[in-house]
């Protein structure tokens, strides 16, 4: 069995003592529901202080990013080592990282395999433009996506995978459960035929895209979606609760 994973992605919002606020408000309540990950993924900035609020409780941390080598002159990166102490996902490869920054498959690949190195679990995003979407490109530019991310088994046995269609994220336009639930089974699919039926089976996938405490059950119910990948609604205490509490009913 797959435990699901609600992961909210805090972008770059919340100062030091707002992020510490938005923790205090609901890591009681998030600390006490069962049968689902909890991970924040507050900015880089935070995270000493979160962990350190967290401590002792069933809340997991991320990072929303990662560089490739472990140390030197890079100024202004944050190296795996560093991430590793601190927690124990990292956001990788998310669309806002491709498009802002250039982000490459190749870079993606190295971040995924640095992270790897050190005991981090990636969240890998993958996701279709909306003109790539219109001309039915979805599942190729999706094998493009999963290709560009090494030939090994180990690499998708310690991962998890987000299905994010750029169209969907921040704009209020979620997939439908049906349409994820078939691309996520596309994907499912295909690591399968790459590398076994059995590491398919375990990788955990979930869905990214306008996620909100109104439309959550329309994905966790569908049988090949093992969560979310949360923006907006995750700076939110109660919207994130109660996206966290509907999985753990499921
Ligand atoms: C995201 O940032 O990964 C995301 C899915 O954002 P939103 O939920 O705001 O669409």
């Amino acid at each position: 069995m797959r435990i699901p994973m609600i992961a909210g992605n805090w972008k770059m919002n919340t100062t030091v003592s707002e992020a510490i606020e938005l923790v205090n408000e609901m890591r009681q309540e998030l600390d006490q529901i069962d049968n689902v990950d909890k991970v924040i993924c507050p900015p880089f900035v935070s995270l000493a202080a979160i962990k350190e609020v967290i401590e002792g409780s069933s809340i997991k941390l991320g990072a929303q990013n990662i560089y490739f080598e472990e140390k030197g002159a890079y100024t202004g990166e944050i190296s795996p080592l560093m991430l590793a102490d601190l927690c124990e996902f990292v956001i990788i490869g998310h669309s806002e990282r491709r498009q802002h920054f250039n982000e490459t498959g190749e870079i993606v690949d190295k971040k995924v395999k640095a992270a790897l190195k050190v005991g981090l679990k990636p969240i890998l995003c993958i996701g279709e433009r909306l003109e790539e979407n219109e001309a039915g490109r979805t599942e190729e530019v999706l094998t493009e996506q999963l290709n560009s991310s090494s030939d090994r088994i180990y690499y998708f046995s310690g991962l998890v995978l987000a299905y994010e269609p750029i169209w969907a994220i921040g704009t209020g336009r979620a997939a439908t459960g049906e349409q994820a639930n078939e691309t996520i089974g596309f994907i499912r699919q295909y690591i399968s035929q790459q590398h076994g039926e059995k590491v398919a089976h375990n990788v955990r996938i979930l869905y990214g895209g306008s996620v909100t405490a109104d439309n959550i059950a329309e994905f966790i119910n569908q049988p090949e979606i093992d969560g979310a990948l949360v923006g907006g609604a995750s700076l939110k205490a109660s919207e994130f609760l109660s996206i966290v509490k509907q999985t753990s009913e499921i």
